[in-house]
């Protein structure tokens, strides 16, 4: 599908950039270094400047926090929070995921209870699909949504690997309704519910990897939500957590993420003159192009969203070549670093250095959203027609 960046884009993407440039994002930015004592809580304090401007959910309407622009302005904010060094996760999966999932197939009064929260950079939101028996395939969840006499549900199981979980205000889960006298199988009876973390029978515990990023494990036991917390059908809900896979999927922040990786290596590169040996500057070079297409198969993908029209087989690819990149520009960085490397916060470097922090990220961006064996799956299985078998 054919798509064009107009002027208005990008003078858009313009006056974020400045925004990101100014005096005081520049002290949240340069002292943020992902994992700078407190550079979490300033990345937080750069949401609500984005969230007061209506950019943090550009493309939301201004009744709900945004100031009605495109998708492909909203991809804009979040490839500067990424090539800017701003450690974007949080932002993504509340108002790029959940956010943008809740416009799309939400209620008005789930819609009205939300958003604007989540656009001002005041409320996190968080996705509670995988369980410890259910990742690549997610029909085999348990977690149990029993129906109550009110029409409410009492939530019971355990989630796996949600990030930033303990910042979270509320999170989309997806549950099974059991059907009376039946074994579930598959898609039965699978529902999605918007969950308050600070609900009683909500326990979050955080889970050690070898990631910066904080994952927990979430156990849910006897959770009240209520009826008007259902978001679609009850029982409907496949096909809508196929839609907001789908929406993850679009390769976009795995592409801004590796074109930051790739600038922070050939800077280092450049200021250690390694950027001289035609062998490094070729892998560079051949890297940079990868890169760039990564991005634009991502690209693509948001003009279809932008048309309404997301193929899942393409983006299950653009995904898939982006999250490959991750590997071998780690591998990159590795050889580059030697054996003791620091670079500045800025750049993201956690104190054993770009090296050590891009090879411990990089398993995950091709495990997030779906696994690369199952991104090939979703390819193969789609033949060609862009349907999903
Ligand atoms: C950075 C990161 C962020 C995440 N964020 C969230 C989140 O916010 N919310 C959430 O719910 N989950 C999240 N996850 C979990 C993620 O969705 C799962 O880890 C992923 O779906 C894989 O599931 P699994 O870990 O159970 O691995 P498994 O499904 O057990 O897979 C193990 C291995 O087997 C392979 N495999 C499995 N099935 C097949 C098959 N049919 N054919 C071929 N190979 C197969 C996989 O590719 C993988 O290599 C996150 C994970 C990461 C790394």
């Amino acid at each position: 599908m054919e798509f064009r960046i107009d002027a208005a884009q990008r003078n858009f993407r313009d006056e974020v950039c400045r925004l990101l440039r100014s005096e005081r994002s520049a002290k949240i930015i340069g002292s943020t270094g992902r994992f700078a004592d407190g550079g979490d809580a300033l990345a937080w304090e750069l949401y609500q400047d984005l969230g007061e401007r209506g950019w943090l959910a550009a493309n939301w309407p201004e009744h709900l926090g945004g100031v009605d622009r495109t998708v492909l302005d909203a991809a804009a904010v979040t490839e500067e929070l990424h090539w800017h060094g701003v450690h974007d996760t949080l932002h993504v999966v509340t108002v790029d995921f959940v956010g943008y999932f809740l416009l799309l197939a939400g209620t008005p009064e789930q819609r009205e209870r939300h958003l604007p929260a989540m656009a001002s950079g005041r409320s996190f939101a968080c996705t509670l699909h995988s369980e410890p028996e259910a990742g690549s395939d997610l029909a085999a969840l348990r977690t149990t949504a029993v129906p109550q006499p009110d029409g409410g549900f009492l939530l019971t199981g355990t989630k796996l690997w949600s990030l930033w979980t303990d910042r979270c205000d509320v999170a989309l889960c997806s549950a099974r309704v059991p059907t009376p006298g039946a074994e579930p199988t598959g898609a039965d009876g699978i529902t999605l519910f918007l969950v308050s973390m600070s609900a009683p029978g909500v326990v979050v515990d955080p889970v050690a990897t070898t990631a910066d990023e904080q994952f927990a494990e979430v156990r849910l036991r006897d959770v009240r939500v209520d009826a008007a917390d259902v978001v679609g059908q009850v029982g409907h809900g496949w096909a809508l957590l196929t839609s907001v896979l789908a929406i993850e999927r679009t390769g976009l922040e795995q592409s801004a993420k590796i074109r930051h990786w790739l600038d922070v290596v050939v800077a280092h590169a450049r200021a250690t003159g390694a950027l001289a040996d035609p062998a490094v500057a070729d892998t560079v070079a051949a890297l940079d192009a990868e890169v760039e297409a990564a991005r634009l198969m991502s690209w693509r993908c948001l003009s279809d969203l932008h048309h309404g029209a997301l193929d899942p087989a393409y983006s299950a690819m653009a995904k898939y070549v982006a999250s490959e990149l991750a590997e071998r520009i780690a591998d990159l960085a590795a050889d580059l670093a030697g054996a003791d490397v620091a670079v500045p916060r800025s750049a993201g470097a956690t104190d054993g250095g770009f090296a050590e922090w891009i090879r411990r990220e990089a398993p995950g961006v091709s495990i997030s959203a779906g696994t690369s064996e199952m991104m090939l799956q979703i390819v193969a299985a789609s033949r060609g027609t862009g349907a999903v078998a």
